[in-house]
């Protein structure tokens, strides 16, 4: 007999962890979540926080999508990423990123009703955590996961108290680790990664200081400071980079990871830190001395029968681009509800299976794109002739050259601007972050091809209700007036039918299906109307066809237009969809 027994025991309190708790909390799951610390985050590490993860905020509540803007610094503040010899020194070039260029602004508008924003770690994980918890999950601290056996009905957790010492059991018929880069729920399952750890190293200085008079013209959450030598080993330069706006920052400085780990003192970190500024004046209040490394790995399986990985322990890569924290809370949204909709019987367990086929090569392509973004650096380096040795003299003329009047000049500008140009594809990849499409047994295509990415994937997202696809956002309108995202018709634990006027018969026939789903009519005179017509054009189907959205807002299936029986093709996807 267990010590203590629950629905499903996540372990890690991080963004995976918390976000899985907040999301099974709220759909009514009995969750608990345990960390072996007795603390949330600690530093401010994940800050980049992308539009699909401020939809899953908004899916848990307005209250969670409005504080975490609260706290955020917004997009307006983030938009100048500046090369530079030094904060205070020469700027060698800029790019408008995260949205923030007009053209990008635009897509991001069109995209979402949710705004990308910096919300660091030490401010998303406790508002994830405290919602797991207010809406009944049992959180646990300084409470170790130390390994699990499963059988046919259930897994059987033996953790610590590290408080006591003393070991408990906790039975739960679902085990989610969500316990981070050295996941022991991943290798205690048996999970298949590929890839290698430790290929750069990393020295993060966390720090209060005011630069506000050196920045505050050109806001940006990222300074990349560029001087002869520090493209040696880690991850090649100093990055300067905004915690809040415009005095706690966290620097970080690359280390060769073939040599020792350096061990600085606080006047080697200050000292640093002033290099970087480029003022030796500057006041320093150096809070934090911590140190990573740059992974390379992802899972190629998500899941052994019923343990399940997520986040950091399932994808390990540097933080280029952005994704760690991110994609942990869009793995979350992906599980929770599947797990809620076994645990109730509305589904059956074989729903379970498209979690890792869903997410295992998101998995695989966010690694191998933040680790790409790393070597694209390396034409910035190349035009700024910084050929990765110390000759300090050598490397200062050859980064000077390029204010020559030389053919050679003209070139190197050239270069300089085309090399600073393509880093859109780590700080402006909006198709990155958007154009997930899942293939799995929960998608249902009816054949139906894939359309074609018209411009590139990953800098562009491109809106389509092709079933694995996530539901178009565009604005809809309620009787009274109130503005509607699409996405808010739908989510929240619930399978959604979205149809037009003449459609009225599938309503009918999901209200036969024995699940709850949501329904919505939309066209003029309905509940729901679409005056602009943004609907009607994203939406891909005639106004009596249907879609069907799945809780994490993707589209499962769709038909073009009225078919026969509504019905019987419903209950055919259904069944198929939900494993049952
Ligand atoms: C400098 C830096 C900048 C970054 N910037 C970004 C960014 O801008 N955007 C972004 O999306 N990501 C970013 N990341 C990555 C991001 O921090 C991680 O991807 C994210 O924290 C992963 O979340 P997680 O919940 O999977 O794991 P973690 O946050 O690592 O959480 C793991 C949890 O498991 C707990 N745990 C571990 N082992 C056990 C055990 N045995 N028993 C009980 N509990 C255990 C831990 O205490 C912790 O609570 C950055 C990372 C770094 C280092």
């Amino acid at each position: 007999m267990a010590d203590i027994t629950t629905q499903v025991l996540v372990i890690g309190t991080g963004p995976a962890g918390s976000a899985t708790a907040a999301l099974l909390a709220s759909y009514g799951v009995d969750v608990m979540v345990v960390n072996r610390y007795r603390w949330l985050a600690n530093s401010p590490r994940a800050h980049i926080t992308n539009q699909r993860t401020m939809e899953v905020l908004r899916d848990l509540g307005a209250e969670v999508e409005h504080e975490a803007y609260l706290h955020a610094t917004p997009k307006e503040l983030m938009g100048n990423n500046i090369f530079c010899t030094s904060i205070a020194g020469e700027e060698l070039g800029r790019l408008a990123t995260w949205g923030t260029a007009p053209e990008s602004a635009a897509e991001h508008a069109l995209s979402s009703p949710c705004a990308m924003n910096d919300l660091p770690q030490t401010f998303m994980e406790p508002l994830l955590f405290k919602t797991a918890c207010a809406r009944g999950a049992q959180g646990r601290m300084s409470c170790e996961y130390l390994s699990h056996v499963q059988d046919a009905d259930g897994v059987t957790a033996t953790l610590r108290d590290r408080l006591t010492g003393h070991d408990l059991t906790v039975r739960a018929q679902y085990l989610v680790g969500a316990d981070g880069g050295n996941s022991l729920v991943a290798e205690h399952a048996g999970i298949p990664l590929e890839g290698q750890m430790g290929i750069g190293g990393s020295i993060n200085l966390l720090c209060r200081m005011d630069l506000s008079r050196y920045v505050a013209h050109r806001p940006s959450v990222l300074y990349w400071v560029m001087q002869p030598g520090s493209n040696v080993g880690g991850i090649g330069m100093g990055v300067v980079r905004m915690v809040r706006p415009w005095n706690e920052w966290l620097i970080s400085w690359g280390y060769d990871i073939s040599q020792p780990r350096p061990e600085l003192t606080e006047d080697q970190a200050k000292g640093i830190i002033r290099q970087l500024v480029g003022d030796p004046d500057i006041a320093i209040d150096l809070t934090a001395i911590s140190y990573w490394t740059v992974n390379n790995v992802y899972a190629t399986h998500m899941q052994n029968g019923r343990v399940f990985v997520m986040g950091d322990a399932a994808h390990r890569h540097p933080p280029s681009n952005g994704l760690g924290s991110n994609t942990s809370i869009q793995d979350a949204f992906n599980l929770a509800w599947k797990l809620s909709m076994v645990l109730k019987g509305e589904a059956g367990p074989a729903l379970l299976d498209s979690y890792s086929a869903e997410r295992a090569p998101i998995a695989k392509q966010i690694v191998t794109r933040a680790n790409k973004s790393i070597p694209e650096f390396g034409p910035i380096f190349a035009a700024l002739g910084m050929d990765g040795s110390f000759d300090h003299d050598r490397i200062q003329a050859n980064m000077d050259g390029r204010c020559d009047t030389t053919p050679a000049a003209t070139a190197q500008r050239a270069a300089l601007r085309q090399a600073i140009a393509h880093k859109k594809y780590e700080f402006d990849a909006h198709g990155v972050e958007m154009n997930q499409r899942y293939r799995s047994a929960a998608i249902v295509t009816d054949g139906q091809a894939e359309p074609a990415f018209a411009r590139d994937a990953e800098l562009h997202y491109a809106p389509t209700t092709w079933p694995g696809a996530r539901l178009p956002h565009t604005w809809v309108y309620d009787k009274d007036g109130n503005r509607l995202s699409t996405l808010d018709l739908c989510g929240r634990g619930q399978f959604t039918l979205l149809t037009g006027i003449g459609g009225e018969a599938w309503v009918d026939a999901a209200r036969a299906m024995g699940i709850p789903i949501r329904t919505h009519v939309i066209g003029p005179r309905r509940p729901v109307n679409d005056p602009s017509g943004d609907w009607a054009r994203a939406s891909e189907i005639a106004d009596a066809g249907c879609l069907l959205i799945r809780p994490d807002h993707h589209v499962c299936w769709r038909s073009p237009d009225m078919v026969a029986d509504p019905a019987a093709a419903l209950n055919r996807v259904l069944t198929t969809i939900l494993g049952k």
